[in-house]
């Protein structure tokens, strides 16, 4: 199978070979045929699958072909006919980076609209007339109140990484957003999960769609080796740091549960002399664009993010990624792993895991329907203490059981009654020999019992 026989236009296949691609990703070859034919496509594909030019290529190349009719004269020019949603600033850049790469030979203009930037420039770039708009839902909607873009002529809409939209709660700007739309129009929804909720929506806004599915829904990602590190919440930050040196670890992507966490194990980090950043929403996006770029370019070692801002990093070839927290939510472990083990790479993920961590995983592992298999650091072990709390039952998500966590507050992170972590407590490799097997979480995975708390 290659790109040309999929029925894309030479520009595209010159853009795609130019990039290195030599053959279509499963999810390109069975989603462009149908989105070249014009159907609706309901996509269920992780992170890292090629799913941008999956979408983004038979979306050109539509755009380019129905160019070249002129019945609908210059005003089609003016006002976009393409919308991507995403549910982050760095997924609307990476999703504005591959459209203006693979268009290159195209007459296609495309813009970015996001929050946390001047909002001029991206006025002025809409009144110049673009034919593709990729936007976060809220700063379209600032455009839209202020008539700044006019979505009335928009043919296609994508919405990438639906689920996460949904985590983060925009939903209700969706709506509102499809309001603006015009109702005869091309719909594309991707979502590397598949809940009641992606259902209903898809089941609104898809006529009768396409269904594709490359990877099993809420699997992680095939090439990934996952493992489960036990240690006591205090001596976390000293196994990352062990880790990281006794494996020369030279990109690590680090997650926390909060920007809060994420703050402070960079400092710490530092301080034991690992290059590291963070990454998380209370940073100003230039920050976050610095960050991303030291990290790629091998400046610093170590970034360190929450869930929110990690959605739709591609950092390909990531080796390695630490579950430094395990999240909440039990989804977002699989689109953590999915940093690594890009486009068939392979890559490890690892979970240092605490006691309190305990629920927490076994959520995980019912998700992904199998264990995590545990592996002892030598000289870490587990502490009793940290096993009187649930981390599942931690402030950080607000009413009702609702799954939008935004990397949550500073409360949650260490709500060990009396425990400090300002530092650690005992110098990794110094104290007890390993805790063979740990058994608390070898036997719980074993068990799986199933916990009435959580939902299906
Ligand atoms: P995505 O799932 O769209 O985030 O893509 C993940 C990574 O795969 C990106 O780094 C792409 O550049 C890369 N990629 C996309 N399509 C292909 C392909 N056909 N062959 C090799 N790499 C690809």
């Amino acid at each position: 199978m290659s790109f040309k026989n999929l029925g894309l236009r030479a520009e595209l296949v010159a853009a795609v070979t130019a990039k290195g691609y030599t053959k279509p990703t499963p999810i390109q070859a069975q989603a462009i045929p149908p989105i070249l034919a014009g159907r609706d496509l309901l996509g269920g594909s992780q992170t890292g699958t090629g799913k941008t030019a999956a979408f983004t290529l038979p979306m050109l190349q539509i755009l380019a072909e129905q160019q070249g009719d002129t019945s609908r004269g210059k005003h089609v020019r003016k006002a976009p006919r393409a919308l991507v949603l995403t549910p982050t600033r760095e997924l609307a850049a990476q999703v504005g980076e591959s459209v203006e790469t693979y268009g290159a030979g195209l007459n296609l203009k495309s813009t970015i609209v996001f929050g946390g930037v001047g909002i001029n420039p991206q006025i002025n770039k809409l009144r110049a007339g673009v034919d593709i708009v990729i936007a976060t839902p809220g700063r379209l909607l600032d455009h839209a109140s202020q008539r700044t873009v006019d979505l009335s002529r928009i043919e296609f809409l994508i919405l990438d990484e639906a689920d996460r939209m949904l985590d983060m709660g925009f939903i209700h700007d969706i709506r509102k957003i499809l309001k603006l739309l015009p109702a005869r129009r091309q719909n594309l929804l991707f979502s590397a999960t598949y809940s009641n909720e992606i259902k209903q929506l898809s089941d609104g806004i898809l006529h009768d769609p396409e269904l594709i599915e490359v990877a099993r829904r809420n699997t992680a990602a095939e090439k990934v080796t996952q493992v489960v590190h036990p240690v006591a919440k205090a001596d976390k930050r000293s196994m990352l740091s062990h880790l990281i040196r006794t494996g020369n670890w030279s990109q690590v992507l680090v997650f926390t549960r909060t920007k809060h966490g994420a703050n402070r194990l960079t400092k710490q980090l530092d301080s034991d002399g690992i290059t590291a950043s963070a990454i998380h929403g209370n940073k100003s996006q230039n920050a976050r664009t610095q960050a991303l770029a030291d990290f790629k370019t091998g400046r610093v070692r170590v970034l360190v993010a929450t869930d929110v801002a990690s959605r739709g990093l591609d950092i390909s070839l990531l080796p390695h990624v630490v579950n430094f927290e395990l999240p909440n939510v039990p989804e977002d472990y699989v689109h953590r792993i999915g940093r690594t083990g890009r486009a068939g790479e392979e890559g490890a993920a690892h979970s240092l895991v605490s006691l309190d961590e305990r629920g927490l995983l076994r959520d995980i592992e019912k998700v992904l329907g199998r264990s995590i298999p545990v592996q002892d650091i030598e000289g870490f072990k587990t502490n009793a203490a940290d096993g009187n709390e649930d981390a599942r039952v931690r402030p950080t998500r607000s009413g009702g059981g609702g799954r939008g966590q935004s990397s949550g507050r500073g409360s949650s992170s260490r709500s060990s009654g009396g425990r400090s972590e300002s530092g650690s407590s005992r110098p990794a490799g110094s104290t007890a020999p390993a805790n063979r097997r740990s058994s608390p979480f070898r036997r719980r995975s074993r068990t799986r019992r199933a916990t009435s708390s959580t939902s299906s």
